[in-house]
């Protein structure tokens, strides 16, 4: 072999090695964090909430789905994820069943009392879905008719709705397991109007003939992921990792990929 050959040699073999010992500090990062099975990362989500989380085909993918795999990667854990009921999922999350619950979930004050959040990686909004010829034109007019809104149990929607204070109250809300059975029920005349998160709603508006979205937004809010208050491990290690993908770029790729601005 020349000296030419054997240089070339000596750089694939250090390239590989470096490759080699790259996915193996990964793994035994993963290894030593402390999860629900061990090796892997049990993401909860609700898989009604496009671009975030939905079905395509037998697979679940959306903007959390590819956040939390990139996170997945990072930590050197296998990501695994369970589609439940929304209002499911700090409890499960609280209780150990789940690692993390991803789901478009906004941060509130109440949720911070049963878990850990991590930092924001997305900004949402209330919106109100209505029937393009209803008679509500602003977010006014909803509250102050006699209107049904219909919303996904346990969101944010629904808490902010289910308020006399700022809210239709109680008596006037219809709960729906998922965003898209509410929609249903507004196509089909048994709610007037739905509060559900903007990006959503358009994927709603979009979807279903005859809708529309007031153009009164309701309120902003700041989705994280909700992780255990007994695993700060887990928690510091999934900063670390968003960290480094908000400064790489890969979480405004992720999410120009499913809302383009171009
Ligand atoms: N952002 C809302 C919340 O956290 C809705 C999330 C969802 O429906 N997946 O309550």
């Amino acid at each position: 072999m020349n000296t030419i050959a054997r240089k070339i040699m000596a750089m694939a073999i250090a390239v590989s090695f470096c490759f080699g010992l790259a996915s193996c500090s990964n793994a035994s990062k993963g290894s030593k964090l402390n999860t629900v099975a061990s090796g892997k990362l049990t993401m909860a989500t609700n898989a009604t909430f496009p671009p975030y989380e939905y079905h395509e085909g037998d697979k679940i993918v959306g903007i959390d789905a590819e956040i939390a795999k990139a996170i997945a990667d990072k930590l050197g854990l296998e990501l695994v994820i369970e589609d439940v009921a929304f209002d499911s999922i700090i409890a499960g999350v609280q209780s150990g069943k789940y690692d993390i619950g991803c789901a478009g979930m906004t941060v509130t004050e109440d949720r911070l009392k049963s878990v850990n959040f991590s930092t924001s990686y997305a900004t949402g909004i209330q919106s109100i879905i209505v029937k393009e010829d209803s008679p509500i034109k602003t977010v006014d007019d909803l509250l102050k008719g006699d209107y049904k809104v219909g919303v996904q149990s346990g969101t944010t929607g629904d808490i902010y709705m289910s308020d006399t204070d700022g809210g239709v109250g109680e008596d006037r809300i219809d709960r729906y397991n998922n965003g898209n059975d509410a929609v249903v029920a507004l196509s089909s005349g048994k709610v007037d109007a739905v509060c559900i998160d903007n990006e959503p709603a358009k994927a709603y508006v979009a979807a279903n003939q005859g809708l529309k979205i007031l153009e009164s937004p309701y309120t902003e809010e700041k989705y994280a992921i909700a992780v255990s208050k007994s695993n700060e491990a887990l928690l510091a290690e999934i900063n670390k990792a968003l960290d480094e993908l908000t400064k790489d770029g890969t979480i405004a790729k992720i999410i120009e990929k499913y809302i383009p601005t171009k």
